[in-house]
Protein backbone atom coordinates (compact mmCIF):
# COMPACT_ATOMS: atom_id res chain seq x y z
CA UNK A 1 0.00 0.00 0.00
CA UNK A 2 0.83 3.29 -0.68
CA UNK A 3 -0.06 6.79 0.59
CA UNK A 4 1.17 10.14 0.81
CA UNK A 5 2.36 11.73 4.22
CA UNK A 6 2.07 15.09 5.66
CA UNK A 7 5.51 15.61 4.39
CA UNK A 8 4.24 15.12 0.90
CA UNK A 9 6.16 12.02 0.83
CA UNK A 10 4.40 8.76 -0.48
CA UNK A 11 5.39 6.06 1.89
CA UNK A 12 5.11 2.43 1.63
CA UNK A 13 3.73 -0.10 4.45
CA UNK A 14 6.15 -2.80 5.33
CA UNK A 15 5.83 -5.72 3.85
CA UNK A 16 7.37 -7.69 6.24
CA UNK A 17 4.61 -10.21 8.49
CA UNK A 18 3.57 -9.01 11.81
CA UNK A 19 2.89 -11.33 13.81
CA UNK A 20 1.51 -14.00 12.60
CA UNK A 21 -0.44 -15.45 15.58
CA UNK A 22 -2.45 -11.65 16.22
CA UNK A 23 -2.75 -10.75 12.38
CA UNK A 24 -4.17 -14.65 11.68
CA UNK A 25 -6.47 -14.24 14.96
CA UNK A 26 -10.32 -13.93 13.81
CA UNK A 27 -12.93 -11.46 14.98
CA UNK A 28 -13.98 -12.63 18.77
CA UNK A 29 -17.84 -13.82 18.40
CA UNK A 30 -18.68 -11.33 21.23
CA UNK A 31 -17.34 -8.54 19.48
CA UNK A 32 -19.47 -9.74 15.90
CA UNK A 33 -22.49 -10.26 18.40
CA UNK A 34 -22.54 -6.69 20.30
CA UNK A 35 -22.42 -5.66 16.56
CA UNK A 36 -25.30 -7.10 15.58
CA UNK A 37 -26.75 -6.42 19.08
CA UNK A 38 -26.72 -2.66 17.61
CA UNK A 39 -27.48 -2.77 14.28
CA UNK A 40 -31.08 -4.62 15.42
CA UNK A 41 -31.40 -2.76 19.04
CA UNK A 42 -31.70 -6.21 20.08
CA UNK A 43 -31.96 -6.83 24.12
CA UNK A 44 -28.24 -7.94 24.68
CA UNK A 45 -27.75 -10.98 27.46
CA UNK A 46 -24.37 -11.42 25.45
CA UNK A 47 -22.06 -9.59 27.35
CA UNK A 48 -21.15 -10.48 31.22
CA UNK A 49 -20.78 -7.17 32.25
CA UNK A 50 -23.78 -6.61 35.40
CA UNK A 51 -26.04 -3.75 34.98
CA UNK A 52 -26.22 -2.96 38.68
CA UNK A 53 -22.93 -1.09 39.43
CA UNK A 54 -21.01 -2.03 42.90
CA UNK A 55 -20.87 0.40 46.43
CA UNK A 56 -21.21 4.46 46.02
CA UNK A 57 -18.95 4.45 49.02
CA UNK A 58 -16.30 2.75 46.93
CA UNK A 59 -16.79 5.65 43.92
CA UNK A 60 -16.25 8.05 47.01
CA UNK A 61 -13.21 6.72 48.21
CA UNK A 62 -11.27 6.47 44.63
CA UNK A 63 -12.66 10.11 44.11
CA UNK A 64 -11.23 11.48 46.74
CA UNK A 65 -8.20 9.66 46.22
CA UNK A 66 -8.12 11.50 42.80
CA UNK A 67 -7.64 14.84 44.88
CA UNK A 68 -6.13 13.92 47.86
CA UNK A 69 -3.20 12.06 46.71
CA UNK A 70 -0.36 12.77 44.37
CA UNK A 71 -0.90 11.77 41.18
CA UNK A 72 2.14 10.12 40.34
CA UNK A 73 2.83 6.09 39.65
CA UNK A 74 2.47 4.27 42.51
CA UNK A 75 4.14 1.46 43.32
CA UNK A 76 5.05 -1.12 40.73
CA UNK A 77 3.37 -3.76 42.87
CA UNK A 78 0.08 -1.92 43.91
CA UNK A 79 -0.45 0.42 46.20
CA UNK A 80 -0.15 -0.89 50.03
CA UNK A 81 -3.58 -0.28 51.20
CA UNK A 82 -4.85 -2.28 48.78
CA UNK A 83 -2.25 -5.40 48.47
CA UNK A 84 -2.77 -6.00 52.49
CA UNK A 85 -6.93 -6.20 51.68
CA UNK A 86 -6.19 -8.52 49.16
CA UNK A 87 -3.85 -10.39 51.62
CA UNK A 88 -7.24 -10.21 54.46
CA UNK A 89 -9.64 -11.12 51.94
CA UNK A 90 -7.38 -14.06 50.82
CA UNK A 91 -7.44 -15.30 54.31
CA UNK A 92 -10.53 -14.67 55.27
CA UNK A 93 -12.71 -15.93 52.69
CA UNK A 94 -10.59 -18.24 50.71
CA UNK A 95 -8.73 -19.60 53.47
CA UNK A 96 -5.26 -19.15 52.54
CA UNK A 97 -2.79 -16.85 54.14
CA UNK A 98 -1.31 -13.97 52.39
CA UNK A 99 1.81 -12.08 53.29
CA UNK A 100 0.93 -8.77 51.64
CA UNK A 101 4.49 -7.57 51.38
CA UNK A 102 5.94 -10.64 49.08
CA UNK A 103 2.81 -12.10 47.85
CA UNK A 104 0.24 -10.13 46.30
CA UNK A 105 0.88 -7.92 42.86
CA UNK A 106 -2.52 -5.54 41.84
CA UNK A 107 -2.83 -5.27 37.81
CA UNK A 108 -4.84 -3.97 35.51
CA UNK A 109 -7.96 -6.45 35.71
CA UNK A 110 -7.95 -10.05 35.86
CA UNK A 111 -7.07 -9.91 31.80
CA UNK A 112 -3.64 -8.35 32.56
CA UNK A 113 -2.77 -10.84 35.30
CA UNK A 114 -3.56 -13.46 33.50
CA UNK A 115 -1.36 -12.13 29.96
CA UNK A 116 1.70 -11.47 32.79
CA UNK A 117 0.72 -15.23 34.22
CA UNK A 118 1.63 -16.53 30.67
CA UNK A 119 4.45 -14.51 29.83
CA UNK A 120 6.32 -14.94 33.20
CA UNK A 121 5.78 -18.81 34.01
CA UNK A 122 5.73 -20.31 30.41
CA UNK A 123 9.16 -21.34 28.23
CA UNK A 124 8.64 -22.08 24.90
CA UNK A 125 7.23 -25.65 24.06
CA UNK A 126 5.67 -26.17 27.32
CA UNK A 127 2.76 -27.68 27.77
CA UNK A 128 -0.56 -26.14 29.45
CA UNK A 129 -3.68 -27.86 30.31
CA UNK A 130 -6.76 -25.51 29.96
CA UNK A 131 -10.49 -26.96 30.24
CA UNK A 132 -12.43 -26.22 27.25
CA UNK A 133 -14.67 -24.81 26.88
CA UNK A 134 -13.08 -21.81 27.94
CA UNK A 135 -13.07 -18.31 28.25
CA UNK A 136 -11.02 -16.56 25.35
CA UNK A 137 -7.77 -14.39 26.76
CA UNK A 138 -6.25 -17.80 27.81
CA UNK A 139 -5.32 -19.52 24.41
CA UNK A 140 -3.38 -16.41 22.96
CA UNK A 141 -1.45 -15.17 25.42
CA UNK A 142 -0.40 -19.01 26.24
CA UNK A 143 0.44 -19.36 22.96
CA UNK A 144 2.14 -15.92 22.11
CA UNK A 145 4.13 -17.60 25.47
CA UNK A 146 4.92 -20.03 23.81
CA UNK A 147 3.14 -22.86 24.98
CA UNK A 148 1.53 -25.50 23.47
CA UNK A 149 -2.11 -25.90 24.54
CA UNK A 150 -3.76 -29.21 25.52
CA UNK A 151 -7.34 -28.98 25.68
CA UNK A 152 -9.42 -31.18 28.05
CA UNK A 153 -13.06 -31.00 27.10
CA UNK A 154 -15.44 -30.77 30.22
CA UNK A 155 -17.98 -33.26 30.05
CA UNK A 156 -21.89 -31.94 28.99
CA UNK A 157 -24.35 -31.96 30.43
CA UNK A 158 -23.20 -30.29 34.04
CA UNK A 159 -19.27 -29.86 32.40
CA UNK A 160 -17.51 -32.24 35.09
CA UNK A 161 -14.37 -33.27 34.86
CA UNK A 162 -13.51 -36.02 32.66
CA UNK A 163 -10.58 -37.03 35.35
CA UNK A 164 -8.96 -39.95 33.19
CA UNK A 165 -9.18 -37.75 30.04
CA UNK A 166 -7.37 -34.96 32.45
CA UNK A 167 -4.41 -37.71 34.07
CA UNK A 168 -4.16 -38.77 30.04
CA UNK A 169 -3.48 -35.10 29.15
CA UNK A 170 -0.22 -34.50 31.82
CA UNK A 171 2.93 -35.25 30.24
CA UNK A 172 6.70 -34.37 31.26
CA UNK A 173 6.35 -31.14 29.53
CA UNK A 174 2.99 -30.05 31.22
CA UNK A 175 4.07 -26.91 33.35
CA UNK A 176 0.90 -25.26 34.36
CA UNK A 177 -3.42 -26.02 34.17
CA UNK A 178 -5.53 -22.75 33.90
CA UNK A 179 -8.46 -23.86 36.37
CA UNK A 180 -11.06 -21.36 36.34
CA UNK A 181 -14.04 -21.46 39.08
CA UNK A 182 -16.73 -20.65 38.84
CA UNK A 183 -16.59 -21.14 35.63
CA UNK A 184 -17.19 -18.78 32.48
CA UNK A 185 -19.11 -19.44 29.71
CA UNK A 186 -20.80 -22.55 32.12
CA UNK A 187 -21.47 -21.19 35.33
CA UNK A 188 -20.05 -24.72 36.37
CA UNK A 189 -18.76 -24.31 40.21
CA UNK A 190 -15.80 -27.10 40.15
CA UNK A 191 -16.43 -29.36 43.37
CA UNK A 192 -13.93 -30.36 45.94
CA UNK A 193 -13.54 -33.76 44.74
CA UNK A 194 -12.93 -32.48 41.14
CA UNK A 195 -10.31 -30.06 42.76
CA UNK A 196 -8.87 -32.77 45.05
CA UNK A 197 -8.16 -34.39 41.83
CA UNK A 198 -6.44 -32.06 39.67
CA UNK A 199 -4.42 -30.73 42.97
CA UNK A 200 -3.48 -34.74 42.87
CA UNK A 201 -2.74 -34.56 38.96
CA UNK A 202 -0.33 -30.82 39.52
CA UNK A 203 1.59 -32.55 42.81
CA UNK A 204 2.21 -35.65 40.74
CA UNK A 205 3.35 -33.95 37.54
CA UNK A 206 5.04 -31.31 39.63
CA UNK A 207 2.70 -28.80 37.60
CA UNK A 208 1.74 -24.74 38.01
CA UNK A 209 -2.14 -24.08 38.53
CA UNK A 210 -3.48 -20.75 37.68
CA UNK A 211 -6.75 -20.26 39.46
CA UNK A 212 -8.57 -17.61 38.02
CA UNK A 213 -11.46 -17.39 40.91
CA UNK A 214 -12.26 -13.87 39.88
CA UNK A 215 -15.94 -15.16 40.11
CA UNK A 216 -15.48 -16.26 43.32
CA UNK A 217 -18.00 -14.82 45.28
CA UNK A 218 -20.88 -15.24 42.71
CA UNK A 219 -22.17 -18.44 43.92
CA UNK A 220 -25.01 -20.07 44.76
CA UNK A 221 -27.91 -23.13 45.02
CA UNK A 222 -25.86 -24.89 47.64
CA UNK A 223 -22.49 -24.87 45.65
CA UNK A 224 -19.50 -23.65 47.62
CA UNK A 225 -16.45 -22.41 46.03
CA UNK A 226 -13.47 -24.04 47.01
CA UNK A 227 -9.59 -22.35 45.73
CA UNK A 228 -7.36 -24.95 44.25
CA UNK A 229 -4.81 -22.91 45.94
CA UNK A 230 -6.10 -24.07 49.38
CA UNK A 231 -5.94 -27.54 49.19
CA UNK A 232 -3.21 -29.32 50.98
CA UNK A 233 0.37 -28.71 49.01
CA UNK A 234 -1.25 -26.71 46.46
CA UNK A 235 -0.22 -22.81 47.85
CA UNK A 236 3.65 -22.74 46.60
CA UNK A 237 2.86 -24.15 43.29
CA UNK A 238 -0.55 -22.15 42.34
CA UNK A 239 -1.12 -18.64 41.49
CA UNK A 240 -4.87 -17.37 42.30
CA UNK A 241 -6.33 -14.30 40.55
CA UNK A 242 -9.23 -11.35 41.39
CA UNK A 243 -11.13 -8.71 39.83
CA UNK A 244 -12.74 -6.17 41.53
CA UNK A 245 -14.89 -6.24 38.04
CA UNK A 246 -16.17 -9.23 39.00
CA UNK A 247 -16.33 -8.53 42.75
CA UNK A 248 -17.62 -5.08 43.02
CA UNK A 249 -19.37 -5.11 39.90
CA UNK A 250 -16.87 -2.42 38.56
CA UNK A 251 -15.90 -3.54 35.28
CA UNK A 252 -14.39 -0.15 33.59
CA UNK A 253 -12.66 0.23 37.04
CA UNK A 254 -10.09 -2.97 35.60
CA UNK A 255 -8.37 -3.56 38.77
CA UNK A 256 -7.33 -7.11 39.80
CA UNK A 257 -5.02 -8.64 41.57
CA UNK A 258 -2.76 -11.89 41.74
CA UNK A 259 -1.96 -13.68 44.97
CA UNK A 260 1.16 -15.92 45.34
CA UNK A 261 4.19 -17.37 46.69
CA UNK A 262 6.95 -15.29 46.18
CA UNK A 263 8.66 -17.09 44.03
CA UNK A 264 6.38 -17.94 40.95
CA UNK A 265 4.82 -14.14 41.61
CA UNK A 266 8.59 -12.73 40.47
CA UNK A 267 8.66 -13.88 37.18
CA UNK A 268 4.89 -12.27 36.70
CA UNK A 269 5.77 -8.96 38.53
CA UNK A 270 8.77 -8.62 35.96
CA UNK A 271 6.10 -9.49 32.95
CA UNK A 272 3.91 -6.99 34.63
CA UNK A 273 6.17 -3.75 34.54
CA UNK A 274 7.01 -3.80 31.32
CA UNK A 275 3.28 -4.73 30.27
CA UNK A 276 1.22 -1.89 31.76
CA UNK A 277 4.08 -0.70 35.01
CA UNK A 278 0.97 0.16 37.67
CA UNK A 279 -2.59 0.47 38.13
CA UNK A 280 -4.55 3.91 38.46
CA UNK A 281 -3.81 4.68 41.97
CA UNK A 282 -7.01 6.12 42.81
CA UNK A 283 -9.06 2.74 41.53
CA UNK A 284 -6.88 1.00 43.59
CA UNK A 285 -7.86 3.15 46.87
CA UNK A 286 -11.50 2.36 45.88
CA UNK A 287 -11.13 -1.22 46.01
CA UNK A 288 -9.40 -1.43 49.21
CA UNK A 289 -12.05 0.53 50.82
CA UNK A 290 -14.40 -2.06 49.21
CA UNK A 291 -12.59 -5.44 50.34
CA UNK A 292 -12.21 -3.98 53.99
CA UNK A 293 -15.91 -2.00 53.98
CA UNK A 294 -18.21 -3.71 51.51
CA UNK A 295 -18.29 -6.98 51.82
CA UNK A 296 -21.87 -7.03 52.37
CA UNK A 297 -21.84 -6.34 48.70
CA UNK A 298 -19.89 -8.85 47.17
CA UNK A 299 -21.18 -11.65 49.41
CA UNK A 300 -25.10 -10.22 48.56
CA UNK A 301 -24.16 -11.25 44.67
CA UNK A 302 -24.66 -14.90 44.86
CA UNK A 303 -28.19 -15.11 46.25
CA UNK A 304 -29.00 -11.74 43.81
CA UNK A 305 -28.02 -13.99 41.25
CA UNK A 306 -29.78 -16.79 42.25
CA UNK A 307 -32.96 -14.93 41.95
CA UNK A 308 -32.18 -13.75 38.64
CA UNK A 309 -31.43 -17.00 37.42
CA UNK A 310 -35.01 -18.46 38.64
CA UNK A 311 -36.94 -15.40 37.44
CA UNK A 312 -35.24 -16.55 33.75
CA UNK A 313 -34.81 -20.24 33.89
CA UNK A 314 -38.59 -21.49 33.72
CA UNK A 315 -40.03 -19.26 31.04
CA UNK A 316 -36.57 -20.55 28.89
CA UNK A 317 -37.31 -24.11 29.93
CA UNK A 318 -41.47 -23.08 28.79
CA UNK A 319 -40.41 -21.80 25.63
CA UNK A 320 -38.31 -24.89 24.77
CA UNK A 321 -34.85 -24.20 25.73
CA UNK A 322 -32.82 -27.02 27.77
CA UNK A 323 -31.70 -25.77 31.38
CA UNK A 324 -28.35 -26.82 31.81
CA UNK A 325 -27.01 -27.04 35.22
CA UNK A 326 -24.77 -24.11 36.75
CA UNK A 327 -24.08 -22.53 40.57
CA UNK A 328 -21.83 -20.10 39.91
CA UNK A 329 -20.98 -16.70 38.01
CA UNK A 330 -23.77 -15.10 35.74
CA UNK A 331 -23.42 -16.96 33.01
CA UNK A 332 -26.66 -20.11 32.01
CA UNK A 333 -25.81 -22.21 29.72
CA UNK A 334 -29.60 -23.55 27.25
CA UNK A 335 -29.78 -26.35 25.10
CA UNK A 336 -31.59 -25.20 21.59
CA UNK A 337 -31.80 -28.20 19.83
CA UNK A 338 -35.34 -28.13 19.43
CA UNK A 339 -35.03 -24.48 17.86
CA UNK A 340 -32.22 -25.18 15.54
CA UNK A 341 -33.07 -25.60 11.52
CA UNK A 342 -31.31 -27.95 9.20
CA UNK A 343 -28.21 -27.12 8.70
CA UNK A 344 -28.41 -24.07 11.72
CA UNK A 345 -25.58 -24.16 14.19
CA UNK A 346 -25.53 -22.45 17.50
CA UNK A 347 -23.81 -19.41 16.00
CA UNK A 348 -26.31 -18.74 12.83
CA UNK A 349 -29.28 -19.68 15.38
CA UNK A 350 -27.98 -16.46 17.43
CA UNK A 351 -27.35 -14.56 14.56
CA UNK A 352 -31.06 -15.54 13.05
CA UNK A 353 -32.32 -14.64 16.87
CA UNK A 354 -30.76 -11.13 16.96
CA UNK A 355 -31.89 -10.16 13.70
CA UNK A 356 -35.39 -11.74 13.72
CA UNK A 357 -35.75 -11.78 17.49
CA UNK A 358 -34.23 -8.86 19.11
CA UNK A 359 -32.26 -11.06 21.61
CA UNK A 360 -28.56 -11.75 21.42
CA UNK A 361 -26.75 -14.62 23.13
CA UNK A 362 -23.57 -15.69 22.41
CA UNK A 363 -23.07 -19.15 20.93
CA UNK A 364 -21.11 -22.08 22.87
CA UNK A 365 -19.18 -22.78 20.57
CA UNK A 366 -16.92 -19.50 20.43
CA UNK A 367 -15.41 -20.75 23.53
CA UNK A 368 -13.76 -23.93 22.42
CA UNK A 369 -10.69 -24.53 20.88
CA UNK A 370 -10.87 -28.07 20.37
CA UNK A 371 -12.15 -30.11 17.15
CA UNK A 372 -15.77 -30.40 17.20
CA UNK A 373 -17.37 -28.56 20.01
CA UNK A 374 -20.72 -28.95 20.65
CA UNK A 375 -22.84 -26.40 18.59
CA UNK A 376 -26.34 -26.84 19.78
CA UNK A 377 -25.26 -24.78 22.88
CA UNK A 378 -25.81 -20.73 24.10
CA UNK A 379 -24.83 -18.44 26.64
CA UNK A 380 -27.38 -15.97 28.84
CA UNK A 381 -25.76 -13.41 30.67
CA UNK A 382 -28.27 -12.68 33.38
CA UNK A 383 -26.32 -10.46 35.13
CA UNK A 384 -28.92 -7.72 34.05
CA UNK A 385 -31.90 -5.42 35.29
CA UNK A 386 -34.76 -7.77 36.41
CA UNK A 387 -36.87 -5.38 33.52
CA UNK A 388 -34.41 -6.61 30.64
CA UNK A 389 -34.74 -10.44 31.22
CA UNK A 390 -38.22 -9.78 31.31
CA UNK A 391 -38.20 -7.44 28.06
CA UNK A 392 -35.35 -10.58 26.63
CA UNK A 393 -38.68 -13.34 27.61
CA UNK A 394 -41.41 -11.10 25.79
CA UNK A 395 -39.45 -11.02 22.83
CA UNK A 396 -38.41 -14.84 22.80
CA UNK A 397 -41.95 -15.90 23.64
CA UNK A 398 -42.85 -13.46 20.40
CA UNK A 399 -40.44 -14.96 17.93
CA UNK A 400 -39.83 -18.92 19.36
CA UNK A 401 -43.20 -19.47 20.79
CA UNK A 402 -45.92 -21.54 19.70
CA UNK A 403 -47.63 -19.54 16.52
CA UNK A 404 -43.84 -17.56 16.59
CA UNK A 405 -41.56 -16.81 13.32
CA UNK A 406 -38.82 -19.24 14.86
CA UNK A 407 -41.08 -21.58 16.69
CA UNK A 408 -39.42 -24.97 16.03
CA UNK A 409 -42.16 -26.85 13.51
CA UNK A 410 -43.75 -29.67 15.21
CA UNK A 411 -42.31 -32.98 13.27
N1 LIG B 1 -11.41 -14.35 33.79
C1 LIG B 1 -12.66 -14.67 33.46
C2 LIG B 1 -13.10 -16.09 33.58
C3 LIG B 1 -13.54 -13.69 32.98
O1 LIG B 1 -14.80 -14.03 32.64
C4 LIG B 1 -13.08 -12.35 32.88
C5 LIG B 1 -13.94 -11.23 32.38
N2 LIG B 1 -14.99 -11.56 31.58
C6 LIG B 1 -11.76 -12.07 33.25
C7 LIG B 1 -10.95 -13.10 33.69
C8 LIG B 1 -11.20 -10.69 33.12
O2 LIG B 1 -11.48 -9.88 34.21
P1 LIG B 1 -11.13 -8.36 34.25
O3 LIG B 1 -12.29 -7.60 33.74
O4 LIG B 1 -10.83 -8.08 35.69
O5 LIG B 1 -9.91 -8.12 33.40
Amino acid sequence: MTGTDANGVAGHAPSKPLNELFCNLPTTIFEVMSKLAMEHNSVNLGQGFPDEEGPASMKEVAGQALTQFHNQYPSMLGVPELRQAVARHSANHAGIPCDWATETLVTVGATEGIAACMLGLINEGDEVIMFDPMYDSYVSMARRAGAVIKPVRLALPDFHVPLEELAAAFSPRTKLIMVNTPHNPSGKVFTRAELEAIAALCIQHDVIAVCDEVYEHLVFGGAQHVSLRSLPGMAERSVRLGSAGKTFSFTAWKVGWVTGPARLLAPIIKAHSFLVFTVSSSLQRGVAHGLDHESSFYLGLGPSLSKKRALLAPHLAELGFGILPGHGAYFLVADVSRFLRPGEDDAAFCMRLTREGGVTLIPISGFYIGPNPPRHLVRFAYCKDDAKLLAAVERLEKYLGPGGPGAPSKA
